[in-house]
């Protein structure tokens, strides 16, 4: 039965504004209804504008825009990159698209981001074996920055260029500087789910003219010059279309009131469920001059107490209990190096974020939520762990 429907909770549902339609009825009315058109180069613009990169390349999704960014990177079969176990597996399939293999690094228990020491072990060790890591994929899970200077040195250090997934950390920043701007390439994604979405969409940013005109020319079929269809290297369909990039200018001009809105609700929930038992609201520190999108509010429950014969409460028990108040919650990103996909890959580590995993949970955080909604959440919390 769908009777009760209306009023479920989701996790981060899309939440248009007032004017994405003005921009698509435009493109319907001028026949701009291609992977070309004003509003693709309005998108691109109002990206480079609010991240601060000078040169942005609108594709069909964040996945496509990390496939891109490796091949700009020069990755390409056998060889190896480094990524964070702890992210979404989007993050790390366009490395096996590649015939490359990912080499996966332990999360630090500030930010869940790489942690800087296993990474330095990692890079150190794949050096000793004789492979020099082609790449290293930063994410910023949650909205949260990861450890960036620390991490930018490493990368220096041993001159290894960075791809900075930042799929979850728009309207982030680090020292007032926009996330997304600090690698090589940067990566967003609008899908339904992320802080503004294009129902489907991505987009790749670079301070590297050379390398944007690259990333245009393989997201289009890698078309040479000529009047016939004329191909030297094998290219990709991975543009975006105008009509979804007018919904995009829509939600470009939200930003700011959309971050402001995801940080009321974290804050909201950390005051509130403050006073439960074996819970708690995770990331509540931003590392000192940063500033995260909180794109989800995560909670941990407490590590089984061995003095504490009451068995402890599981996120799967408490994710049970709000689906019976149609309330929707998940768990953490599953590992990478714990999904039977990877099974082989090398790792570095993995017990901080296995253990994030087997005690997280995702709450609902959509901007249109009202305070009853989060009101709802917590009784259902309280029920839960009663
Ligand atoms: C959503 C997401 C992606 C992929 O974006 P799509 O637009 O869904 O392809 C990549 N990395 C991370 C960390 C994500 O959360």
């Amino acid at each position: 039965m769908r009777s009760q429907d209306y009023d479920r909770l989701y996790l981060s549902p899309p939440h248009l504004g007032r004017h994405e339609l003005n921009y698509v009825h435009k493109a319907i009315e001028d026949n701009w209804v291609a992977p070309a058109g004003p509003n693709i180069t309005g998108f691109e613009a109002d990206i480079c504008a609010a991240v601060g990169v000078p040169y942005c390349v609108a594709l069909t999704s964040g996945t496509a825009a990390i496939h891109l960014g490796l091949i700009l990177l020069g990755v390409g079969a056998g060889d190896e990159v480094l990524c964070p176990s702890f992210t979404f597996v989007a993050t790390a399939n366009p490395i096996v698209y590649l015939g490359a293999t990912p080499v996966f690094v332990d999360s630090e228990a500030d930010t869940w981001n790489i942690c800087p020491v296993r990474l330095r072990e990692a890079i150190v060790d794949r050096l000793a074996r004789g492979k020099k890591p082609k790449a290293l994929i930063l994410v910023h899970l949650y909205g949260m920055p990861a450890k960036l200077p620390e991490i930018l040195a490493l990368a220096k250090e041993f001159d290894i260029p960075v791809l900075e997934d930042a799929a979850e950390a728009l309207g982030s920043e680090w020292e007032q500087q926009p996330l997304g701007g600090f690698g090589r390439v940067g990566v967003f994604s609008f899908n339904g789910n992320k802080i503004l979405t294009t129902s489907g969409g991505g987009a790749l940013v670079t301070y590297d003219r050379a390398l944007a005109e690259k990333a245009r020319f393989l997201a289009t079929q890698a078309k040479d010059e000529a009047a016939h269809y004329q191909h030297s290297e094998v290219g990709y369909n991975y543009r975006l279309s105008n009509i979804l990039a007018g919904i995009g200018r829509g939600q470009m001009e939200l930003l700011p009131e959309r971050v402001k809105r995801r940080r009321q609700l974290f804050d909201w929930y950390r005051e509130h469920l403050a006073g439960l038992p074996s819970l708690t609201v995770a990331l509540a520190s931003e590392p000192a001059g940063s500033r995260s999108n909180r794109w989800l509010t995560t909670v941990l429950l407490s590590s089984p107490d061995p003095e504490n014969h009451a068995p402890a409460p599981t996120p799967e028990a408490v994710r049970l209990h709000l689906e019976t108040r149609n309330i929707e919650s998940r768990p953490l990103w599953k590992p990478l190096h714990l999904q039977p996909l990877f099974a082989d890959a090398p790792r570095y580590g993995g017990e901080v974020c296995a253990d994030l995993f087997a005690r997280g949970l995702c709450l609902p955080s959509g901007t249109a939520m009202t305070d009853g909604d989060l009101r709802r959440v917590k009784e259902a919390l309280t029920e839960a762990l009663e």
